[in-house]
């Protein structure tokens, strides 16, 4: 674990204005012109990235067409894949106090938190793809005697990696990893108001030996290079994590430009359904308060609707606000926060939006809703909670992406099933409950990605992650992530 002696001495790096990273080396934007990045923790800001443009984007994808035609990587032995990436790892790791720090200042995110999630998480995913690369075979097909049909895996060829600014690294990783063991060459369109760790991570592939133009980084505003990378004629897909609007915006791209396919991983408003039966009550509050809070509740499976049997709904209520309570706000880079900034002054704003409309439309404020530590210039909110909650509250139906969330009580297991489906998304769950038949009906029962049981989050790179429903199609993590990044072709070969 990081100390808090490197985090203090970290923490007042100068970074400077950071270009672009296109063929292997660091390029100034078009423009000429520079975004601002301001810290959540206190408002300042510390650093700046180059407003990249569409022709900065199409550097960035000449560059990687150029390396995928060169075959020096995409057609290279999967061994060698694997020792760069396996080196990328390890250079992930060797920088991992520098990443996660500088990731912090970013965004916010509390630095235990960030510290796993961030660099040592990455770096997991990054050798976890580098290890199986050289294990995947093609196939054989079972054909008469007179054929040999034979299933090759290849790469797509230019791969665009468009990610949010809750964990950048690790869900760019998710990401970045299949796409280049698999072979492809990558442009990264990293978000505005966290693009520091992503630059980094380009270089340190560099130094690990990548080829130039195998991973280009082109920051930037959303809708200026994203718009442009979604549209790009010579883009074959696109991996994307963030909101529904904008991942219906790279759908329609898609359908404007050259068909590319688009994997879409967006929000939720996933339930955390606690029974009477629940092994231990007081277990389940501690993990659903963090489940909601931690990270500012800015992560995309947090269980921001929580749902609680009658029976227990008094008692399981107390333990829950003791929980709440515990939770120290504070300055993410202190290792004694336990919940650091939301990331952004415009997202605090939207999360008391939520707030407002909440206590509107008649749900009771139990806990926070409102800003705190204002005097240190950051955007910090306090974990809120609100309960009698209905469903057609805009708590119970929109995503916040903050600190907040609605509870509600049900009686039977087929209303708390109603409930949980009732939303339009469907990424995560969670189920409480010592009774293995109802925990199996359960897992049945929802519409989601992932149903937890007797815990929450935790997931590792073994298992895939992705939504039903509008919580979007295409999975990261585990083997299956690979699937996204090649495409079959058939040799049919008469003997
Ligand atoms: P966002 O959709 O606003 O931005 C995501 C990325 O898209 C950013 O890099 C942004 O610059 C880019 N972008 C913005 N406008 C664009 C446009 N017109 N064309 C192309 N790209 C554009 O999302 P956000 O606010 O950064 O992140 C929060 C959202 O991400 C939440 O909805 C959250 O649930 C979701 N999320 C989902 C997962 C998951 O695995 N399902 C994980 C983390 C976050």
């Amino acid at each position: 674990m990081i100390s808090q002696n490197a985090i203090d001495t970290l923490r007042k790096t100068e970074i400077g204005a950071r270009g672009l990273f296109i063929d292997g080396v660091q390029a100034d934007g078009m423009s000429g012109e520079n975004l601002t990045v301001t810290s959540p923790i206190d408002g300042r800001p510390f650093a700046g990235i180059a407003d990249g443009n569409a022709a900065d984007i199409d550097r960035a994808v000449r560059s990687a067409r150029k390396a995928f035609d060169k075959a020096s990587w995409s057609r290279s032995a999967p061994a060698f894949r694997k020792k760069v990436l396996t080196r990328l790892a390890e250079l992930v790791e060797k920088h991992a106090d520098e990443l996660a720090v500088l990731g912090v200042r970013d965004n916010g995110t509390e630095i235990g938190m960030a510290y796993k999630a961030e660099p040592l998480s990455a770096a997991g995913t990054i050798r976890y793809y580098a290890e199986a690369i050289d294990k995947i075979y093609g196939e054989i097909a079972p054909t008469a005697e007179n054929v040999l049909g034979l299933i090759h895996k290849e790469p797509l060829g230019v791969v665009g990696v468009i990610v949010p600014w809750n964990f950048p690294l690790m869900i760019g990783a998710w990401k970045i990893a299949p796409a280049l063991a698999a072979g492809n060459c990558v442009v990264v369109k990293p978000p505005e108001i966290a693009s520091l760790t992503l630059l980094r991570l380009a270089e340190l592939a560099s130094e690990a030996g990548l080829p130039a133009g195998v991973l280009n980084v082109v920051t930037g505003r959303g809708a200026v290079t994203g718009e442009a990378l979604g549209l790009h004629m010579d883009v074959d897909a696109i991996a994307f994590t963030g909101s529904g609007p904008v991942g219906r915006r790279l759908l329609d791209y898609s359908a404007r430009s050259n068909l590319k396919r688009v994997f879409l991983e967006l929000g939720g408003k996933s339930p955390n359904i606690v029974f009477a039966d629940a092994p231990d009550l007081k277990q389940a509050a501690v993990v659903s308060a963090n489940g909601i809070f931690r990270n500012s509740g800015q992560v995309c499976v947090a269980g921001s609707r929580l749902l609680v049997q009658a029976s227990v709904y008094d008692r399981f209520m107390d333990e829950l606000l003791s929980a709440t309570k515990r939770l120290k706000v504070g300055d993410p880079l202190d290792l004694a926060s336990d919940i650091g900034a939301v990331s952004s002054a415009e997202q605090l704003d939207k999360n008391l939006g939520f707030v407002d409309r909440a206590a509107v439309e008649g749900a009771r404020l139990v806990t926070g809703g409102e800003r705190i530590l204002a005097e240190t210039g950051g955007s910090y909110m306090a974990p809120t909670i609100f309960e009698n909650v209905t469903q057609e509250m805009q708590l119970a139906r929109e995503e916040v992406f903050g600190p907040v969330l609605g509870v509600m009580r049900f009686e039977t297991e087929e209303e708390a099933v109603r409930l949980a489906n009732s939303t339009v998304y469907g990424l995560a769950s969670a189920v409480w409950t010592a009774n293995l038949s109802t925990a199996h009906r359960m897992v049945r029962a929802i519409n989601a990605g992932v149903v937890h049981v007797n815990t929450y989050g935790g997931a590792d790179i073994t298992v895939p992650l992705g939504g039903v429903k509008q919580s979007g199609f295409g999975r990261d993590k585990s083997l299956h992530a690979l699937e996204k990044y090649v495409d079959l072709k058939t040799a049919w070969i008469a003997l």
